[in-house]
């Protein structure tokens, strides 16, 4: 009751007229939502859409098709170059106990943009360390050996994304790090605190001014298993087969859609997620539910005869996984054109549980969208924090001084699924899925009738 009242006197804006439409959007998505479906088709019948791949492509004429048949106005394919990486073969890795016979397989992944092995693959022993501070302790060392990188999720933060975001240095930079002193390969504990085994991939960036050695994941069982050996001192070889490679640039695109705005058609609020994924799985989660929350937004404005005051653009953006050349393209056409953007909103954080919005602005527009919590309340944003959007809209943000959104949903799942083979659909829930376009769809319709 308490919570009621607060509801009622906190703020200014016609918040019965609000609460009724946003009661709506929830009631169309929760009974006739597509997103669902959307997501099924997407993985299912697409797969993995990594820049560059045959899928990529099939999932662009998907997003066009779709956004089409959603009710966009309009639709099109921004084009831009796309680095393309491929994995070239199964990654493989095994590894032997000094002294002992057996030979036992260790499940690794090559991170990506992870060059290969030499055919006949690497073979060294490992050095252990936790942190950069023990390799930089153990440099003299280094030289001839496999690093192993076995950095740890900090498991006290109850928001995942913060472990995730200090541990992956050690996938990024670690690589460099270790050829620096010397190292002809690496193994990184996965960024994960699942109680699998499965590994998990993502973007490494080699420092150009060091020789590139090859990377590789490996999931947190056979991390504990290998830490155990090592740390009764015992010697431990690997051997390391991975193909990754680079093909030259290509043309990938940013598939876009819109609804013209009534009032202020040239000033454009753009949501969106992107479109690619890595390769093991079906990015069910990352970012397939981004993509259909985009959609499912456009779906029910177009269902609820919305007419939106400003120009609405759904992007499924090319590249973000290892290039962010879709969402930098889009910023610089934007500038290129003189466009006016208002406000960018982006899903690419799972399709769990809603919980909260990161915003991007000054402190007068974060104000202004926490006095919206109550109306987002009852679908599960509790609170709206001073963080920022999504990776994609960043340049948007760099380059207009756009205030950004992004969907922040629970996060005690996502780095069980994020860039591992278990990063499908049968993983993503439908009603959890849903709440997260009801919220996006919800903040939409304010910023477009409020404005910032
Ligand atoms: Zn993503």
């Amino acid at each position: 009751m308490l919570f009621l009242a607060f509801v009622i006197s906190s703020s200014s804006y016609s918040q019965n007229e609000d609460s009724v439409f946003i009661r709506r959007i929830a009631d169309e998505i929760l009974v006739n939502g597509k997103a669902y479906d959307n997501l099924h088709d997407l993985t299912k019948n697409i797969g993995g859409r990594l820049s560059g791949s045959p899928q990529m492509y099939k999932a662009e004429q998907w997003g066009i098709k779709t956004l089409q048949q959603n009710g966009a106005d309009k639709t099109w394919l921004q084009e831009c170059m796309i680095p393309h990486w491929i994995r070239g073969g199964k990654d493989e890795a095994f590894f032997n106990v000094y002294g002992k016979k057996n030979l036992a397989r260790l499940d690794v992944i090559a991170l990506g943009n992870s060059i290969g092995t030499p055919s006949k693959g690497v073979s060294a022993n490992v050095l252990i360390v936790n942190s950069f501070d023990e390799l930089e302790k153990e440099k003299d060392s280094v030289k001839g050996k496999i690093v192993f990188y076995n950095y740890k999720f900090n498991p006290t933060y109850v928001k995942t994304f913060q472990a995730y975001g200090e541990a992956g240095q050690y996938r990024g930079s670690g690589p460099s790090r270790a050829a620096k002193y010397g190292a002809v390969a690496v193994i990184v504990r996965s960024l994960s605190e699942s109680t699998d085994n499965n590994p998990h991939t993502g973007t490494t960036r080699y420092d150009t001014t060091l020789p590139k050695i090859p990377a590789v994941a490996i999931g947190l069982k056979d991390a504990d298993l290998l830490s155990d050996i090592l740390k009764k001192n015992q010697i431990v070889n690997v051997v390391l087969k991975t193909y990754g490679h680079f093909l030259p640039d290509t043309t990938g695109h940013n598939v876009i859609g819109e609804l013209t705005g009534t009032a202020f058609p040239d000033q454009i609020i753009t949501i969106g997620g992107h479109l690619d994924s890595w390769d093991p799985a079906e990015g069910a989660h990352d970012d397939g539910a981004g993509v259909v929350h985009t959609i499912e937004v456009l779906r029910v404005l177009k269902a609820l005869g919305y007419k939106p005051k400003h120009t609405i653009r759904f992007v499924l953006f090319a590249n973000e996984e290892n290039g962010l050349r879709g969402g930098t393209k889009y910023a610089e056409e934007a500038n290129a054109k003189n466009e006016k953007h208002i406000f960018a909103m982006e899903s690419d954080a799972g399709g769990f549980t809603p919980r909260s919005f990161s915003f991007g602005g000054t402190d007068e527009q974060l104000k202004k969208v926490q006095s919206w919590i109550p109306l987002l309340y009852p679908y599960g944003v509790y609170e709206i924090t001073n963080g920022g959007g999504g990776a994609d809209i960043g340049p948007l943000n760099r380059t207009f001084k756009t205030p950004v959104a992004e969907l922040a949903p629970d996060t005690q799942r996502y780095f069980d699924y994020h860039h591992a083979r278990n990063d499908v659909f049968e993983n993503v829930n439908k009603r959890e899925l849903e709440l997260g376009a009801i919220n996006m769809a919800a903040l939409i319709y304010l910023v477009d009738k409020y404005g910032l």
